[in-house]
C-alpha cells in the first residue's frame, strides 16, 4: 500500500497521523467508500510539496501515515478499534485526519475527543435516529455526535434532509444556497466558536457533483472546493482533528473526488502549519 505523500516520519515524533478506514458496510445507495483511502493516498501524489499559499512544504511537515484500520464486517467493531486508535493519537498531542470510508466513522472518532465544538460539512443532514434498522449508519452520523457530549455542532453546506426531522429537533444547519448567496455567513459561525477547539467532518458529497461526482449519494447544488478551502483556514487554528469520508472511486471520473480529498488534506496540514 501507497503512503499518503510525504509521510516519512515514525509515529512516535509525527505531529499529524494520516489514517484509513476502509468501511461502506452500511452504504445504501452505491458502496464502494472502502476503497477510498487507497484512491486518496495515489492522489496525494498528484501535487508539489510546497504550498504557495502558505509558503510551507508538505515535506518539512512531521507526518506519519498509520495504514488502514482493520477490516470490519460491523459497524461498532469498526467504531470501537477506531475510537482506541484515535483516542492513542489525540492523547499523544498528535493530529488525527482520517480518510474514510462511509461517514458512520465520524461520531467514533469525535468521541475520542472531549469539549470539542464539530463543524460538519455535508449535503446531507444525516440526522435520522436510525436508518434501515441501524442506529449507526452512513446517514445518522450528525444524530449520533449530537448525543456525545460536545460544546456544539453545526452543518454546512445541506440541501437534503428526512421529512421525518421536524423543524425544532434539526441542530443548526446552513444550507449550501445560504453560503453561497452570503459567504460572509461562515465568517459569523467561526466567530462564534472562535476559542474552542474545533473537530471537521467533510463529507465529500457537501461539494457540487461536478467537482466531486465519485461519492455514495451525489446531490447537485453542492459547494464550490474554495469555499471549503476557506472554511478549513479559518478553522485552522482551533483544529484539533479532521476526518474526509465517503470518497467512492468506483463512481469517480479522472480521480477528480480522490484528487480534491487529497488536496483538502494538504491545505489542512498547510494551513494549520502556517497558524502556529
Ligand atoms: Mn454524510
Ligand atoms: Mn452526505
Amino acid at each position: 500500500m501507497n503512503k499518503f505523500a510525504c509521510a516519512q516520519t515514525g509515529y512516535d515524533s509525527a505531529e499529524y497521523v494520516i489514517l484509513g478506514v476502509p468501511f461502506d458496510k452500511t452504504s445504501s445507495f452505491r458502496p464502494g467508500a472502502a476503497d477510498g483511502p487507497e484512491e486518496v493516498r495515489r492522489a496525494s501524489y498528484c501535487f508539489e510539496p510546497y504550498m504557495m499559499e502558505y509558503d510551507i512544504s508538505l515535506s518539512d511537515m512531521y507526518i506519519h501515515d498509520k495504514g488502514n484500520l482493520s477490516e470490519h464486517d460491523d459497524v461498532e467493531d469498526m467504531g470501537d478499534e477506531l475510537r482506541s486508535v484515535v483516542t492513542d493519537i489525540m492523547e499523544k498531542n498528535k493530529f488525527p485526519i482520517v480518510i474514510g470510508g462511509e461517514h458512520s466513522l465520524s461520531p467514533y472518532a469525535v468521541s475520542a475527543f472531549e469539549d470539542v465544538h464539530v463543524i460538519i460539512l455535508d449535503a446531507h443532514l444525516d440526522y435520522r435516529d436510525t436508518y434501515e434498522g441501524l442506529k449507526r449508519s452512513h446517514a445518522t452520523p450528525t444524530r449520533r455526535i449530537s448525543e456525545l457530549p460536545i460544546r456544539g455542532l453545526n452543518v454546512l453546506g445541506v440541501r437534503s434532509l428526512s421529512q421525518d426531522v421536524s423543524m425544532i429537533e434539526r441542530p443548526p444547519y446552513l444550507t449550501s444556497q445560504d453560503i453561497l448567496k452570503n459567504p460572509d455567513v461562515i465568517d459569523e459561525i467561526c466567530e462564534k466558536i472562535n476559542g474552542e477547539r474545533v473537530y471537521l467532518s467533510i463529507d465529500m458529497d457537501v461539494f457540487d457533483p461536478s467537482y466531486a461526482p465519485g461519492v455514495g449519494n451525489p446531490e447537485p447544488y453542492g459547494l464550490e472546493p474554495i469555499v471549503c478551502k476557506r472554511i478549513i483556514g479559518k478553522l485552522s487554528d482551533h483544529l484539533v482533528g479532521v476526518d474526509i469520508v465517503e470518497t467512492c472511486p468506483h463512481f469517480d471520473h479522472g480521480g477528480i473526488t480522490s484528487n480534491l480529498a487529497a488536496r483538502l488534506i494538504y491545505d489542512v496540514i498547510g494551513s494549520k502549519a502556517a497558524a502556529d
